[in-house]
């Protein structure tokens, strides 16, 4: 892989989302530090790690500015570790989840911002609150004063049919927009849509998504 064509997929990626109202986060699991640096030196500053333990050492070694998003499904066990350096949490998946995140962020005295993973795809087991589970939830929020609840985060259904992927982020711009105009119409910050990756963006950007995650097509294939 030359690293190179990764700051200049990043760049290009980037202009034509921010043309489109929507923030590009580059996903940068299981990638180098160089593929990363690459697109850095592109202008890009928002990254995506989906692992700690991964996210914590990226986080220590590379430049300050850089705005970090974790991604993946976050163990409570691993809350502290990317505590210190994480901007924005994707996945939040759960109550218990969501109120450790505010007690270690009162520990290390800073204010998190988060989003609520909403599970729509019709396939296997994926994490996150269905629409019903999360309409509830919000009408009994727990006080979070670390916490910045900033809106949902969503997959569609990992499959070609162009309608059912549309259909999957259709659903969740409208809880979204139950949300902002009902339990979280007093809450200025509720103002991220998260929705969208490498092959389903295009289609997630049409639903009103303003913040995208792509990895394979900046970074090229992972290896696991
Ligand atoms: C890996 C990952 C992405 C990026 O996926 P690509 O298909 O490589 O663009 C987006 N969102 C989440 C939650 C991920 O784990």
């Amino acid at each position: 892989m030359d690293y190179k064509e990764c700051g200049a997929r990043a760049t290009a990626l980037r202009r034509q989302l921010e043309s489109q109202g929507a923030r590009l986060v580059a996903v940068s699991k299981f990638h180098p530090t160089e593929a990363i640096m690459s697109a850095y030196d592109g202008g890009q500053r928002d990254f995506g790690e989906n692992r700690a333990v991964e996210f914590a050492k990226k986080a220590r070694e590379l430049p300050d500015d850089i705005v970090w998003h974790f991604l993946g499904h976050l163990q409570t066990n691993k809350v502290r570790m990317i505590m210190p350096h994480v901007s924005l949490i994707h996945s939040v998946d759960s109550d218990r989840l969501l109120r450790l995140i505010e007690s270690e962020a009162a520990r290390i005295g800073r204010t998190v911002d988060v989003l609520l993973q909403v599970h729509v795809a019709r396939e296997e087991t994926k994490f996150g609150f269905t629409p019903e589970e999360l309409t509830e939830y919000v009408k009994e929020l727990p006080q979070l004063p670390h916490v910045r609840i900033r809106g949902l985060m969503a997959m569609a259904s990992n499959v070609d049919d162009t309608e059912r992927v549309t259909d999957d982020f259709s659903r969740v711009r409208q809880v979204y927009d139950q949300l902002r105009q009902g339990a979280m119409a007093a809450n200025p910050d509720f103002d991220t849509l998260s929705m969208g990756m490498s092959h389903d963006w295009p289609l997630a950007v049409a639903q009103g998504s303003n913040v995208v995650r792509i990895g394979t097509a900046i970074f090229g294939e992972r290896e696991y």
